[in-house]
Formats: structure tokens, sequence, C-alpha cells
């Protein structure tokens, strides 16, 4: 994004807008810290400019994966913006089978953000313990080597307002894995949260819940009741 600083009069209502706060008023006009900008789009989006000074340029690769991870508009790989499609709905698409447990870190928040070289770290201390990457993510479409977790270099320091790295382990794996993120944890220049899903065994029971209660894991439990209106492709 750059602001047409012809048009632009300076008066700082697009400021609040952006997510990262990468608008600044300098000499009167509007600025943009393009090291800062993920490409989001909200500021344009939010149509608070009287003078349409904020416009979209098109993007040379690498920095198109800021506007692929961050614009909700913009579609990659059949996703909107950084999300995973149906990643708590286990009951309608099966992804998450008995014997297995779904890793998601969730990388970066609003105000925060985060880079493609923190969530490398994530990726590769995840693959050094044979986790599986989830296809349909758009963070393992950026992914060289799925046995290593390594992301092309060529991004690295592309900055998005989150991501999503997405695996599954073989249940017995779990807890190393889960150790190795809370590990990593202190080399990460973001927030993050770490989702762990694990279908129900038939009598109520979860092994999810059971390894962690025994590693001494805290977690806070969660479930999502799906209404019927999930979908398969
Ligand atoms: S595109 Fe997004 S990050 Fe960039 S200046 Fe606009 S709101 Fe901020
Ligand atoms: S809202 Fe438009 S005119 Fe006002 S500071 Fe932002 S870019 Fe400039």
């Amino acid at each position: 994004m750059i602001v047409n600083k012809d048009k632009c009069i300076g008066c700082g209502r697009c400021l609040i807008y952006c997510p990262v706060r990468a608008i600044r008023i300098v000499n009167r006009k509007a600025e943009i810290d393009q090291n800062m900008c993920t490409e989001c789009a909200n500021c344009q989006r939010a149509a608070v400019c009287s003078q349409d000074a904020l416009e979209k340029v098109p993007l040379e690769w690498p920095r198109q994966v800021r506007s692929q991870m961050s614009d909700v508009t913009t579609v990659y790989r059949g996703v909107n913006g950084r999300g995973t499609e149906e990643m708590k709905t286990n009951d309608v698409t099966h992804r998450y089978k008995k014997g297995f447990a779904g890793i998601a870190v969730e990388m970066g928040r609003p105000q925060v953000s985060t880079t493609l070289r923190d969530l490398e770290k994530i990726s590769m201390a995840l693959a050094e313990h044979g986790a599986e990457f989830e296809e349909r993510n758009p963070i393992t479409s950026y992914i060289v080597d799925l046995k290593t977790g390594k992301i092309n270099p060529e991004i690295l320091d592309e900055r998005v307002i989150s991501g999503i790295v997405e695996v599954t382990v073989p249940i017995e794996k779990l807890q190393e894995c889960v150790e190795a993120v809370i590990e990593e944890a202190d080399n990460i220049d973001t927030v993050f949260s770490l989702d762990v899903v694990c279908v129900n065994n038939e009598d109520g029971t979860n092994d999810a819940r059971n390894i962690l209660d025994a590693a001494g894991i805290w977690y806070r439990p969660n479930a999502k009741n799906n209404v019927g209106l999930g979908h398969v492709d």
C-alpha cells in the first residue's frame, strides 16, 4: 500500500485502521512504513480517506506473500487470508483420525504481526519430531522441504498479520511435539497460541488430554458444537 502524497491532506483518519500501526503522519502527510506494512489493505477497505489517497500497487514476489496471508480479500490456495479451512470442524472433515492428533500453532495477531522467519522456527521444530504438514494450509505451500520444515528463504523476512503452522502427528509423538514448540517459544518474536485437536474415544476420554495431563502441560479444554452447516469439498 502506498500513499499518494499529492492527494493526502494529512487528516490522520486512516491511522487507526492499520492493524500494525504502519501509518504515521510526517510533514502533514501520511507515510507508510513499508517494512511493517502487511499489505492487508484494511486502511483502504475502511473507506475513510476522503481524498482516495491510499493506493494498492501491484506486488512483486516475494512481497505478494504479505497480501496472500494478510488480505482477507486475497484468495490463495482456496483460502481467504491466513486461514486454514475447517480445522475446527473435524466431525465433518475427518481430517484427524483415531491414533493421531492435529497441532496448529497460530502465530501473530493484529497489532503484533509476525514474519515467515518465525513461522519457520516452528515448522522446523515440528518437522524434527516427525510431524506431517497439512497439505491445504497456506504456510505448507511455502515450505520447500517437508522433511525439515524449511521455508523458501526468499520470503523469510516478509511480514504478515498472522499465520498458522498446521500438522498431524501420531498420538505417541504428541508430547514431544508440544514440548518442542514450547521450547522454541523463547526464540519467537511474536505471540502465538498452540492448539491440539484430537477426537474423543467412545467412552468420552481423550488421548491427547491424557498425554498432556500426564506430562503436566497446562491447556484449556475447548469443544466446538457443529450445527450441521459445515461442508466437505
Ligand atoms: S495495507 Fe494494512 S498494514 Fe499496510 S498500511 Fe494499510 S492497513 Fe496498514
Ligand atoms: S485518510 Fe487519506 S488524506 Fe487522511 S491521512 Fe490518511 S491517506 Fe491522508
